[in-house]
């Protein structure tokens, strides 16, 4: 059974202040919810005032990067060792860092093994562009960036990785991709690529979820699908119903 996982990117969203108030209001509502994992990753600068409100909350806390240095002469840079800190989450290889900062699978593959060493649960981001979809390169960009990106982890470490698809045309564009075809994905690209790696049944116990213009009114529409194990939210994640109602129909 894979617990049902969903978490919140803000993105570069949310000052401070701005973030002391969306966490309080909005943990009220999260902690009501059980039967499902629950993770909120507001920008670097918040994860401090994030996690005080958070604690005893029932509610992770993750980092949007990383570096995989643990510390050096890296201007501009969060290390792991300061990442766990306060988090227990880290996103990696998201397609707004692989495209606007050209992070490649073998950077986010140095920055997981990093999150093995410190001890931080991963959400590995992977999905083809909307060129590579309308190309019809899905499977072979998916699985070569899972089984990239996911390389020479521990299996111990690996089921504890959490895999995001999110296909990039479907990010922040308001048009979701469906539960049958984000399912197919997870269940005949990620899943193989993932028992490649680790064995079937790792790849069976690692969750895998859906991103991309995930709302309220579709979010059980990939919920439902057997292979899809929760979401990854961008710009409803903002929103308090929004992000409460997706939380509440994830969960078991
Ligand atoms: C994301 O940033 O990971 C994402 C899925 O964004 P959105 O939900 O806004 O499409």
């Amino acid at each position: 059974m894979r617990k049902p996982f969903v978490a919140g990117n803000w993105k570069m969203n949310k000052t401070i202040a701005e973030t002391r108030d969306l966490v309080s209001r909005m943990s009220l509502k999260l902690s009501e919810i059980s039967g499902v994992e629950k993770v909120l990753c507001p920008p670097f600068m918040s994860l401090l005032a994030a996690s005080a409100l958070l604690e005893g909350s029932g509610i992770g806390l993750g980092a949007q990067n990383m570096h995989w240095e643990e510390k050096g002469a890296f201007t501009g840079e969060v290390s792991p060792a300061m990442v766990k800190e306060l988090c227990g989450y880290v996103i990696l290889g998201h397609s707004e860092r692989r495209a606007y900062f050209n992070e490649t699978d073998e950077i986010v593959n140095r920055k997981l093994i990093s999150a093995q060493t410190f001890d931080l649960t991963p959400i590995v981001c992977v999905g083809e562009t909307l060129e590579q979809y309308e190309s019809k390169l899905t499977r072979e960009v998916v699985s070569r960036q899972t089984s990239q990106s996911l390389r020479d982890v521990s299996p111990a470490f690996a089921a504890r990785i959490v895999v995001a698809y999110e296909p990039v045309w479907a990010i922040g564009t308001g048009k979701a991709s469906n539960g049958l075809e984000a399912n197919a994905v997870a269940k005949d690209v990620i899943r193989p690529a993932l028992a490649g790696l680790f064995g079937e049944e790792t790849a069976q116990a690692i969750r895998v979820l859906y991103g991309g213009s995930v709302t309220s009114s579709n979010a059980a529409e990939f919920f439902s699908q057997p292979d899809i194990d929760g979401a990854l939210v961008g710009g409803a994640s903002l929103k308090i119903d929004e992000f409460a109602a997706i939380t509440e129909s994830a969960a078991v």
